[in-house]
């Protein structure tokens, strides 16, 4: 038997622990889905392994962690643009999703999704969408690792019938998963104005029963703000925070509108922020104060949101904008600096999901999820600072190889467990019948 599966040979290592460092000539030994060795690659050459890979040209990095997406909506990647996300949601998606949501349109816009978001980098992915128990076979087969947080609203949907049967349906998922070792069941409240407040409660004596975590739609723009003061006296934080649901399990996605008290509550309560900003730019919704979070040890995390409001699941072009909006925002060039924006990809991701002891760096130990990115075109050059080619540089088309535990998924430039050309297909055949049922919205 030989010492390693694969010896990856990269002209660069960015291995984010210890921080901020780039390594050359180093190779990295993977063995049983773990990361087990990084050596001056002459000695890893000499390694006995069953695959030794060259990398020339490549830098070679942990999966980026997806934090925030809505898969299977990949599916309306362009369907409704340029609205308001009222406008967008009460005319377009929610009438379109209740006339299409079903097994089959979960399961194919889950497996275009996961072909995009292993094509970019993303490793781990957090979703939240009907018919979980669907988009977790679609990851299963795919090789891709996830948290399914099972959608709980109130309202009657294709999948479930109200909040209790969300739940019901979520925790059977979660007992069905509960063994595996790339799939995580939790939580997804969907926001305090779509969740009653006995619902949210519930879910919160829950979510600790279980030590499950928890993903909510939170502050996303200052219109949700305003209508939760007054709807019921206090703000969708406070909300939170007063039924319990507001903890180190819970993700916070969007978190725009801040107030200082808002930000205080936020880290008093280790709570991690999940921050989408191209989903957020699209639909105009405002835009998370991240430095400012950073500096008061909040972790923030990045999310892409669902193709219809990115369109993107791109995280190369995620880190990129978060860094660059962070600068404009807080007037401040030094704000979310290229290293914080891959940190953001990568190690805070991880802590969100409490598994910064498996993900999120390149180091000993940890699950061998990794990305190679060919940097060797002329846009790279000179090679100055590679973390600033890295954030500033990429165009998100470089990754050519991911691994998840060990196993290419992507390959060369060529993706392992799905076939694009039968992807093509079933969108092809989807864009006709969405198209068609948009213009009866329109007419
Ligand atoms: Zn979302």
């Amino acid at each position: 038997m030989s010492d390693f599966d694969t010896v990856l040979h990269p002209d660069f290592l960015v291995p984010m622990m210890p921080r901020r460092q780039i390594l050359t000539g180093h190779s990295v030994a993977v063995r049983a889905g773990l990361i087990t060795a990084i050596l001056p690659t002459p000695d890893a050459k000499a390694a006995d392994a069953r695959e030794h890979i060259e990398l020339p040209g490549c830098a070679l990095m942990p999966g980026l962690v997806n934090l925030h997406c809505h898969a299977a909506m990949s599916l309306l990647r362009g369907y409704a643009d340029d609205l308001s996300l009222m406008t967008w949601l009460q005319r377009y998606i929610w009438p379109t999703e209740s006339h299409f949501i079903s097994p089959e349109f979960v399961r194919d816009g889950s497996e275009l999704a996961i072909a995009d978001l292993l094509m970019g980098g993303t490793t781990t992915l957090a979703d939240q969408y009907f018919f979980p128990e669907v988009t977790a076979e679609a990851v299963d087969r795919s090789g891709l690792r996830a948290l399914l947080t099972f959608p709980v609203i109130d309202v009657e949907t294709a999948w479930a019938r109200d909040a209790e049967s969300c739940i019901n349906r979520g925790l059977a998922l979660r007992d069905q998963y509960r063994d595996h070792d790339r799939i995580d069941v939790g939580f997804g409240p969907h926001s305090t104005y779509m969740v009653s407040e006995g619902t949210l409660s519930r879910v919160a004596m829950l979510a600790e029963e279980l030590d499950a975590p928890i993903q909510i739609h939170l502050h996303e723009t200052r219109e949700e703000v305003l209508a939760s003061v007054e709807r019921s006296g206090v703000r969708p934080i406070d909300f939170l925070e007063q039924v319990g649901l507001l903890g180190p399990r819970t993700q916070c996605v969007h978190m725009t509108a801040l107030g200082e008290q808002d930000i205080e509550t936020v880290a008093t309560h280790g709570a991690h922020v999940v921050h989408c900003p191209r989903s957020n730019l699209k639909l105009g919704s405002g835009i998370c104060p991240v430095q400012k979070l950073l500096d008061r040890g909040i972790n923030v995390a990045l999310g892409t949101d669902g193709a219809a409001s990115n369109n993107r699941l791109n995280m190369l072009s995620e880190l990129q904008t978060a860094s660059l909006i962070g600068k404009s925002q807080h007037g401040d060039p030094k704000a979310v600096d290229a290293w914080t924006a891959l940190e953001m990809a990568t190690l805070h991701g991880a802590a969100a999901l409490g598994l910064l002891d498996q993900l999120g760096s390149v180091e000993v130990g940890k699950a061998a999820d990794l990305i190679a990115l060919d940097l060797s075109g002329l846009q790279y050059l000179p090679r100055h600072d590679l973390a600033s080619s890295l954030v500033y540089a990429t165009s998100g088309n470089e990754v050519q190889w991911s691994w998840v535990a060990g196993k290419p998924l992507v390959r060369a430039g060529v993706l392992q467990t799905l076939d694009y050309t039968d992807l093509a297909a079933r969108a092809g055949r989807w864009s006709e019948q969405l198209g068609a049922f948009r213009q009866t919205l329109e007419s």
